[in-house]
């Protein structure tokens, strides 16, 4: 017969993570570069007392559970009391990229049905383009005091501290089923639409705990933690709310990503730890070499959304910054896998542990991971077998925001990517099942290619795209950008890769560009790429 345990219950919401900062971790500050330019800080006191105040708003406006309601804004205090305030109330918090088309964004406003929408003063002529085509938008709110809204708009304006202002923060957080929607994230659409995750407050808890562990993020009271990826992208790796739940100080940049910027506030606000994409810590570690600055307490930095380049990770070591190299989707909430010690990993040599860094890492614990062959069956971990990287587990999504049916195949998420699993459970992403190059039956990795070229001392940027073959079907071609000042040929380039990989491996030709576009979450649209130059080995 069953017998149920006999142990309090309370729902996993996302507003007791703030509550319990409020009283544990109550002056802990909270501080942000804004995008006025000047630097607002308070505590995780004051963020409790003004998400409420703004769920007393919302509230008093008649947004309740489900409503969805847009975000438009950089990381910054007042969103972070967007993410609690809204989901504290069953509401839906929904930030949107504005990196986007402007297209894009109609079309995800319109798809989430937003029924308010806050933005940052620095996207209020977006804003304006947009504002008539979203017709279901109810109320547009400035992020800003009452002074700063502009004079004439297109639609009627209001101001977000003039929202929240006649409420009092006393309020007392509604309790509901731990599986109710507390965000949505659209996946940037390289193909096709975008596509909305809906995450739970289950969900995300149960992230923020799997994060925080030693093997994992190793978050802690005593860190200093800045996310630099946007809260607009997968809820900043769910920072946001990890680091709440640690207690641990947190320095939100605002719009400045640049090198000087980040290094700046790093050092007066004595960050330890932070995480972005490759490109933005690209930025920084130039910006160091150039002035020959090294950090002083910023020591972590996790690197994921795209493949950490090994020459990154040394140029990092360099100044002082281990990178710890993650991998997840926005499907995964995202934090799929990290790049930690594991039992076997501290006697090996140097070389070997260097080689283990270069992989995306062990699964968090929660999630579980599987590669499968073209026939779908498990191929094994021995490093080697390449196969399409399935996931599942307490944080990954079961179906598409507004789809009929699940995403699931058998009960796993297809990632889409291709990877390698070693025996210690070491994962390796190999590419991602649409960048691989198909050559003559053989796969090649693109990331290999293009991390051997950007390891090249002449080379900034390279990417490296399959091209359709008269022999082979695909051959995979660098599209490279030179250090400034450079002229280095492609037969350097090319010659560059003897000994590296195998003969067959090495790409048919290098062609230099003066830049390399990027997608909406700052890694190279190959897409892009490969319209234009998918036909070069035809020609
Ligand atoms: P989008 O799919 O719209 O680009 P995501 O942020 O969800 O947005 O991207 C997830 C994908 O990014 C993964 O499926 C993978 O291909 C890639 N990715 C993320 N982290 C890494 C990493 N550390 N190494 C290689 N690829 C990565």
């Amino acid at each position: 017969m069953e017998l149920p345990g006999q142990m309090m219950y309370a729902p996993m919401l996302l507003s007791s993570i703030l509550e319990q900062a409020a009283r544990h971790s109550a002056e802990v500050e909270i501080v942000s570069r804004r995008v006025e330019g000047d630097v607002h800080r308070y505590t995780y006191r004051d963020c409790h007392t003004r998400s409420k105040q703004l769920a007393q708003a919302l509230d008093a406006r008649g947004i309740g559970a489900g409503d969805r309601i847009g975000t438009l804004a950089w990381n910054g205090y007042r969103h972070m009391e967007l993410y609690f305030g809204v989901s504290g109330i069953g509401a839906v918090c929904h930030t949107i990229n504005p990196r986007l088309f402007p297209e894009q964004i109609v079309y995800i406003i319109n798809h989430s049905r937003d029924r308010f929408v806050f933005f940052d003063a620095s996207f209020a002529s977006l804003v304006e383009q947009i504002a008539a085509l979203c017709p279901h938008v109810e109320k547009w709110v400035m992020l800003c005091d009452e002074a700063a809204l502009p004079n004439a708009f297109a639609v009627p304006l209001e101001s977000y501290e003039t929202l929240i202002a006649g409420h009092d923060g006393h309020f007392t957080w509604p309790s509901f089923d731990e599986r109710q929607a507390a965000l949505l994230c659209y996946t940037s659409g390289t193909t096709g639409d975008p596509k909305g995750v809906l995450y739970s407050h289950r969900s995300i808890t149960l992230m923020c705990y799997g994060s925080a562990l030693p093997d994992t993020l190793a978050l802690s009271a005593t860190e200093t933690i800045a996310p630099v990826v946007p809260m607009f992208h997968v809820n900043a790796w769910g920072l946001p709310f990890s680091a709440t739940l640690v207690g641990a100080k947190l320095v939100l940049p605002g719009a400045k990503l640049d090198g000087e910027s980040l290094c700046s506030l790093f050092e007066q606000e004595g960050v330890t730890m932070s995480a972005g994409v490759p490109t933005v810590w690209l930025g920084f570690v130039d910006y160091m070499r150039r002035t020959g600055k090294t950090s002083t307490t910023f020591r972590r930095a996790v690197v994921g959304g795209a493949a950490c380049p090994p020459h990154l990770a040394a140029a990092m070591a360099e100044v002082g910054v281990k990178a710890v190299h993650a991998w997840g989707m926005t499907e995964l909430s995202p934090l799929g896998t990290v790049c930690s010690g594991s039992r076997g990993y501290a006697g090996k040599s140097a070389e070997e542990q260097a080689a283990i860094e270069a992989k995306q890492g062990r699964a968090v614990p929660g999630i579980d991971l599987k590669i499968v062959g073209s026939d779908g069956a498990e191929l094994p971990w021995d490093g080697q077998s390449a196969g399409d990287l399935m996931a599942r587990g307490h944080w990954v999504a079961d179906r598409y925001f507004g789809a009929e049916h699940s995403a699931l195949d058998d009960g796993w998420f297809p990632t889409g990517d291709v990877a390698t699993i070693d025996p210690d459970g070491y994962m390796h992403i190999t590419d991602r099942s649409k960048d691989v190059i198909k050559s003559g039956g053989e796969w090649i990795s693109s990331i290999e290619l293009e991390n051997i070229a950007m390891s090249h001392p002449e080379i900034e940027k390279a990417a490296c795209i399959a091209c359709a073959h008269p022999k082979w079907d695909e051959r995979p071609l660098i599209v490279a950008v030179r250090r400034e000042g450079s002229s280095v040929s492609a037969r350097d380039v090319l010659d560059f890769y003897a000994g590296k990989v195998a003969k067959w491996c090495v790409p048919d030709d290098i062609v230099f560009v003066d830049d390399l576009p990027l997608t909406a979450t700052g890694k190279v649209q190959k897409l892009t790429l490969r319209q234009r130059f998918g036909g070069y080995f035809l020609a």
